[in-house]
C-alpha cells in the first residue's frame, strides 16, 4: 500500500490566519494527505505568511531558503498568506523552487492545484471573497478543540496610514448569514462549543440573511445564539466606529457573548489619530466606552497601541498615557511603530527609536500593572472557565475565562472540553491559578 502523501503548514500572524491556514489543512486532508509536524518530513510545504511582522518579506525569504534546503528531496513549497499577495509574482522570481504563490483570498485554489498534477497554476492573487468561502464550505471540517475562529468578514475599507490591510486583503467583503450559520452547526456538531467570530473589521459585518435582507453584527451573534450548543460567543477585531448602539446593547442582554471586546485606539491623541487617518476622536473612544460599561459595568476591555507614531511628541504620548489610566484596559498589545513598504505613514519622518524604546517600557510597564489589578480582583473567587486542554505541567490542565483570561488548574485531565467553576488561588500578569470545584 502507499505511503499517504503529508503536508507541513506554518502559520505566522492574526487568527484570520489559523483560520486560513485550517482551511487548507481541510483541503489537504479531503486528498487523502495527513498533516505533519516536521516540514522535513512532508510532500507539501506552506508558509502561511503575515505582512504585520517588521521585515516580513525578507524573513519569509529566508525561512523559504531554509525549508527548501532542508526539506525532503521532492517537497512542493506554496506561499500563502499576506507577504504572497504583496509580493506576487517577485516571490517565484527570487525563489524559483516556490511551486505555488497563494493569496488570501485564493486559497481555495489549492484544491484544483491538488487535483490536477499538471496543474500550472504558479501565483494566484485574485481579490474574490464570494469564491474563496463559496468554495471552502464544500470541505469537511477537522477539530478535536472546543473553541473555534470562524471568518465572518474579510478586508477593510478604513484606510488607516500604517496599515497594509486594506492593500493585503481587499475592500470588505461579509459573509451570508446561512453560510455562517452552517459553518458553525457543522463545527458545534464536533464538539466546538466556543466561537471567535474574526474580521479586519469584523463589527462592520453586514451580511445577508435568509432573505436577502443586510443585517449586522448583532443580529448575527443573535442568531449563532440561538444553537443550544454554542455556549460561549465572542468576536475581533473591532473599530470604535462600528460600534453600533444594538452591538454595544448586546453586551448587556446575550448571555452567551463573553464579557470581553479587544477595542484597538492606537493612540489617544487627537492630532495622532487624525495622522493615522483613524477617523474618530479619543473623545468618541471615552462616549464608547462609557456605553459599553452602561449596559456591561464588569466588561474587561483590551486595545492596541502604537508608539511613536510619526510626530508623536511628548504631549501626544501623554494623551495615551492619560487614555489608558481613564479606560483602565486588561491587558493590550503594544508596539513601537515601525513602517509598513507601500503605507503613506511610511514616507513620513520617524521618531528616534531610543524615544520610541523610552515610551514603549512606560507604556508596557502601566499596561502590565493594570493587568495584574484587574487579575488580582478575582483572588478567592469563582469563575467558569472553559478548560481547553493539557497545561503547562505534568497533571495540569488549562483553560480561559469569561473575560480571557488564561487559568491554569491542577487536576484532572477528564474535564477537557468542560465549562467548570473555578476557585482562583493565584495570580500572575498573564494568567490566574485555580481549583475546579467539580
Ligand atoms: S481599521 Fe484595522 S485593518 Fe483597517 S486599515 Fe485600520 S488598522 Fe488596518
Amino acid at each position: 500500500m502507499n505511503k499517504a502523501k503529508s503536508f507541513f503548514i506554518k502559520s505566522f500572524g492574526c487568527q484570520m490566519n489559523v483560520y486560513d491556514s485550517n482551511k487548507m489543512k481541510d483541503i489537504f486532508v479531503s486528498h487523502g494527505m495527513q498533516s505533519t509536524n516536521y516540514y522535513q518530513d512532508a510532500d507539501y510545504i506552506v508558509l502561511n505568511t503575515c505582512h504585520i511582522r517588521e521585515k516580513a518579506t525578507e524573513k519569509t525569504y529566508s525561512d523559504l531558503g531554509r525549508v527548501h534546503k532542508k526539506g525532503k528531496n521532492d517537497h512542493k513549497i506554496i506561499v500563502a498568506g499576506c507577504v504572497a499577495q504583496a509580493e506576487g509574482e517577485l516571490i517565484q522570481q527570487r525563489a524559483p523552487y516556490v511551486d505555488l504563490v497563494l493569496g488570501p483570498q485564493s486559497l481555495q485554489l489549492l484544491d484544483t492545484y491538488l487535483s490536477d498534477k499538471n496543474s500550472n497554476l504558479k501565483t494566484m492573487t485574485e481579490f474574490d471573497a464570494i469564491d474563496k468561502f463559496d468554495t471552502l464550505k464544500r470541505f469537511k471540517s477537522h477539530t478535536d478543540s472546543k473553541s473555534s475562529f470562524v471568518t465572518i468578514q474579510e478586508g477593510c475599507d478604513k484606510f488607516c496610514t500604517f496599515c497594509v490591510v486594506p492593500y493585503t486583503r481587499g475592500s470588505e467583503y461579509s459573509r451570508s448569514i446561512p453560510d455562517i450559520i452552517e459553518e458553525v452547526k457543522k463545527l458545534s456538531e464536533l464538539g466546538v462549543i466556543e466561537v471567535t467570530l474574526l474580521g479586519q473589521n469584523v463589527n462592520a459585518y453586514h451580511g445577508p440573511d435568509v432573505s436577502g435582507k443586510e443585517r449586522g453584527l448583532s443580529y448575527l451573534i443573535n442568531k449563532i445564539s440561538e444553537l443550544d450548543k454554542i455556549k460561549r460567543i465572542t468576536y475581533s477585531t473591532s473599530h470604535p466606529n462600528n460600534m453600533t448602539d444594538d452591538l454595544i446593547e448586546l453586551h448587556g442582554t446575550n448571555s452567551k457573548l463573553m464579557s470581553c471586546l479587544h477595542l484597538p485606539v492606537q493612540s489617544g491623541s487627537n492630532k495622532i489619530l487624525k495622522l493615522m487617518n483613524r477617523k474618530h476622536t479619543r473623545e468618541f473612544y471615552f462616549e464608547v466606552i462609557d456605553k459599553l460599561r452602561k449596559h456591561k459595568s464588569n466588561i474587561a476591555l483590551s486595545s492596541d497601541f502604537i508608539v511613536g507614531f510619526p510626530e508623536e511628541d511628548d504631549k501626544d504620548f501623554q494623551d495615551t498615557m492619560d487614555l489608558i489610566h481613564h479606560v483602565g484596559f486588561m491587558n493590550s498589545y503594544s508596539f513601537k511603530y515601525s513602517p509598513r513598504p507601500g503605507t503613506p505613514a511610511a514616507d513620513r519622518e520617524q521618531i528616534p527609536l531610543k524615544i520610541q524604546d523610552d515610551r514603549l517600557k512606560i507604556m508596557q510597564t502601566t499596561l502590565d500593572q493594570q493587568q495584574i489589578d484587574f487579575n488580582k480582583k478575582f483572588l478567592s473567587k469563582r469563575l467558569d472557565v472553559l478548560i481547553s486542554s493539557s497545561g503547562k505541567f505534568k497533571g495540569q490542565v488549562k483553560g480561559k475565562s469569561e473575560f480571557n483570561q488564561s487559568v491554569a488548574i491542577p487536576g484532572n485531565p477528564n474535564i477537557i472540553g468542560d465549562i467548570v467553576p473555578v476557585q482562583i488561588t493565584d495570580i500572575s500578569v498573564h494568567s490566574l491559578i485555580g481549583k475546579a470545584e467539580v
